[in-house]
Order: structure tokens, then C-alpha cells, then sequence
């Protein structure tokens, strides 16, 4: 599988953010504590949770005054 390839294998498997239930799409319905945000979907009306990862990007450290 060419990269390229891989790279929308994930996006359509892993970035959808879709209903289990209905597969209605989701609303971000805030919630983001840096570890979970909360989703919820208009067509069935179900909340979810799901978890987050939040990157660093030590390469862009700066320091402030
Ligand atoms: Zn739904």
C-alpha cells in the first residue's frame, strides 16, 4: 500500500466522525479537556465521548517575556 494510499485509509477510517448508531454526522459539542471532547449527534440525538490526543510540538519552543 503506497503512503498516499495509507494516509486515506485513516482518514476514512479514523478521522470520520460519523454516528455508530445512525451514522449520522456528528457535532462537536465542545467538552475538550485535552484528554476526552464530547460529540453529539442531531439525527438520534446521542452524546458522545470520545478520547483525544493532544501533540507538543517541542521544535516551536519558545521562551516569553
Ligand atoms: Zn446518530
Amino acid at each position: 500500500m503506497l503512503k498516499k494510499d495509507l494516509i486515506n485509509y485513516q482518514n476514512e477510517t479514523h478521522e470520520d466522525s460519523s454516528c455508530p448508531k445512525c451514522k449520522g454526522d456528528l457535532e462537536f459539542n465542545g467538552g475538550s479537556n485535552m484528554e476526552t471532547e464530547n460529540w453529539h449527534c442531531n439525527d438520534c440525538n446521542a452524546s458522545y465521548s470520545v478520547q483525544v490526543e493532544m501533540v507538543r510540538f517541542w521544535d516551536t519552543l519558545v521562551e516569553v517575556e
